[in-house]
């Protein structure tokens, strides 16, 4: 699942937390004047993801659905009969593609004739996968993986993770609703200012309250976890990496430093300056990890996950952890750090430049 973060990422330190613990199941914490927000579970070891609900007059916008599988189905119910039976849904945003965060859209539109906003990309993306979700199985993209060094049973795991986006999801509607980097969107009284970046998805959708010192932040910037960074064999050559460092620094002088940050997992926290300058620290530590490992000989993407990672991991794990690796491995080659390297059998490789 493409939605899964790093567990080791830096601890947070000078983050302050208004709320030292998440909502019970099924109840809310209001975190501003008409802001809900509620965690819904997830079976994976990062057990939930946060959704938002804002007061838009007649009922809520939200933020993010969690996924689509029959036990977040199960949980959306009595909200659907109890809190939304006379507020409902007045749209959903979507801040990315992730199942976690996009995964009961289509379950609740079904019930709410609404639309849901989300940026180009994160819908296509997912688009994508709804229709070909075996798409990345063909020989072209399992080659890739290969020939970084990748073994094949990861191989396999990771190039049908399409099959597994499916049954996390619960559909999406036929038109969205398109927003953009510059837009602005008023739900009830509130303006905010719609700010993306890429890294941990193509485009994902960060919200900046005008007026109000608040941002939803999305998987962008959390206090404990830091967001999976991954290279898609679509993109062999693509620099998550940088797209990400690019966007904590621009989210550094675009937000204001004492927001209440409202992120996609995790409690929300004041301190968002110094949490994107740990999370950039902690990417610049494992370009060092991997900068020292290439100096000694040329080491391919999957050589290099036991210098990045000193876990051991399972294959789902490795998949992630090789993923994550080579967006730094791509970061390093485009700043002239790493230069690759032929090796006799096939494998590439790279070294320190
Ligand atoms: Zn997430």
């Amino acid at each position: 699942m493409q939605g899964k973060p790093s567990f080791l990422g830096s601890s947070p330190a000078n983050l302050i937390f208004p709320h030292g613990s998440p909502p019970p199941p099924g109840e809310t914490i209001e975190v501003a004047p008409g802001i809900l927000w509620m965690q819904l579970a997830l079976p994976f070891r990062l057990n939930h993801v946060n959704i938002y609900f804002i007061d838009d007059g007649q009922g809520w916008a939200l933020v993010d659905t969690g996924l689509g599988d029959a036990a977040t189905l199960r949980a959306w119910q009595p909200l659907v009969d109890g809190m939304l039976r006379d507020r409902p849904l007045t749209r959903i945003i979507a801040t990315h593609f992730h199942p976690d965060h996009v995964g009961a859209a289509g379950f609740l539109l079904r019930q709410f004739d609404v639309p849901l906003y989300m940026a180009a990309t994160e819908y296509l993306q997912s688009l994508n996968i709804h229709l070909d979700p075996g798409a990345l199985e063909a020989e072209h993209y399992r080659r890739f993986y290969l020939e970084h060094g990748l073994d094949a049973e990861t191989t396999r795991r990771v190039v049908t993770s399409g099959h597994a986006y499916l049954k996390l999801t619960s559909g999406l509607p036929p038109t969205y609703h398109r927003i953009v980097a510059g837009d602005v969107i008023r739900i009830g009284g509130r303006e905010f200012d719609v700010l993306t970046g890429g890294g941990h998805s193509p485009e994902q959708v960060m919200l900046r309250c005008r007026g109000e010192k608040l941002f939803l932040g999305a998987d962008q910037v959390m206090a404990k976890i830091s967001p999976n960074v991954s290279v898609v064999a679509v993109d062999p050559e693509g620099d998550p990496l940088g797209y990400y460092l690019r966007s904590l620094n621009a989210l550094k002088t675009e937000v204001p430093a004492d927001v209440l940050v409202l992120p996609g997992h995790n409690l929300p926290f004041f301190g968002l300056q110094v949490r994107a300058d740990e999370l950039i620290a902690h990417h610049r530590h494992r370009c060092a990890l991997i900068r020292e490992a290439c100096r000694k000989m040329p080491r391919s993407g999957a050589e290099l996950i036991p210098f990045v990672f000193s876990l051991k991991l399972d294959p789902h794990q490795t998949g992630f952890a090789f993923s994550e690796v080579l967006a730094h491995v791509n970061y390093m080659l485009r700043q002239g750090e790493l230069r690759p390297v032929a090796t006799a059998d096939g494998i590439g490789r790279v070294e320190a430049a």
